[in-house]
């Protein structure tokens, strides 16, 4: 089939399943848009609790994400065109190792950054996005922290409240890969511009550069600054959204290398699929889903 039909024939089906199509900010430009609403996991999750009249979740993301979906939705049915589509940094972690990292530090609250898996979520006190991870580890004042999975994330929220954190050893390939020089040669490449990386990149690189900023915190600054250059240290589809959205200012990649293998798992043609059969469905242990929603909840209320 060709793209024009395609995008055709999932609307079509769109409608007649009563389904939603969710798609993360790093999703291929073709798949964000068909997509009924773009944003951060979490924003996308939170989002469709609100839509009472679909019962069908079509994410278009990685997979911690589907299940992200289906946890604090367990009323609807949560498809992902793709279960091979995983997140390296939710997979770093595998929970044997925070089980023994809590028996290392019996005192100690976890907070867990949204981007793990739900069994690392169950195991969790408190669930953070990227956008509120400095908030929420300040809001527990006195507290042991063990933060996971992300170690360049616990690292900026250590820095940035200048407390001791325990941080395991896991991290996003695709920030972690942003290097110290890439900073300076944008800088020489773009003096105009303002530089805004991802809080999971390496300290070192958030240090030299004008904002650290979750994906959501990005198209906010891009809205509301007086600038009107960026350049943008995140995944590379996250510049098609910017570069759409204010088509009168300027985006540049911090590397345009930055890309994540699990998100471009998704295509419009694996999406068309995913509606016609309504798989692959995420499914969970309701024990699971009860556990990795409390986290989860907590954060949704603060
Ligand atoms: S960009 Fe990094 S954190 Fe985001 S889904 Fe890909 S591997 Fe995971």
């Amino acid at each position: 089939m060709r793209t024009q039909e395609l995008k055709e024939e999932i609307a079509r089906l769109k409608a007649e399943k009563k389904a939603v199509i969710l798609a993360h900010n790093y999703q291929l430009p073709l798949v964000q848009d068909v997509a009924d609403f773009l944003g951060d996991s979490l924003e996308l999750a939170k989002r469709v609790r609100k839509l009472r009249d679909r019962k069908i979740i079509v994410f278009c993301g990685v997979y911690f994400m589907a299940e992200t979906a289906r946890i604090i939705n367990p009323d609807k049915k949560v498809i992902i065109p793709d279960r091979e589509a995983g997140c390296a940094l939710a997979e770093g972690l595998r929970p044997e190792e925070l089980v023994r990292l809590k028996q290392q530090h019996p005192e100690a609250k976890v907070v867990c950054y949204v981007n793990s898996s739900a069994e690392i979520k169950a195991l969790s006190d408190y669930c953070c996005t990227s956008a509120n991870a400095v908030e929420v580890v300040e809001g527990l004042r006195g507290e042991e922290i063990i933060f996971v999975p992300d170690i360049n994330l616990g690292r900026f929220v250590a820095w940035r409240l200048k407390r001791k954190i325990v941080l395991p050893a896991s991290n996003c390939y695709v920030h972690h890969r942003f290097l110290l020089r890439d900073v300076q040669k944008a800088r020489r490449l773009y003096p105009r511009a303002k530089i805004v990386v991802h809080p999971e990149s390496p300290l070192e690189v958030i240090e030299a550069s004008d904002y650290a900023l979750s994906t959501s915190g990005m198209l906010k600054l891009a809205a509301e600054s007086s600038e009107g250059e960026f350049v943008i240290g995140t995944e590379i589809s996250m510049l098609y959204r910017l570069r759409k959205e204010f088509p009168r200012k300027k985006f540049y990649a911090l590397k345009p290398g930055a890309i994540c293998e699990g998100m471009k798992k998704i295509t419009l043609a694996k999406l068309y699929e995913a509606l016609t059969l309504l798989k692959e469905e995420v499914r969970l242990k309701p024990v699971l889903i009860e556990r990795a929603r409390r986290p989860l909840e907590r954060m949704l209320e603060s």
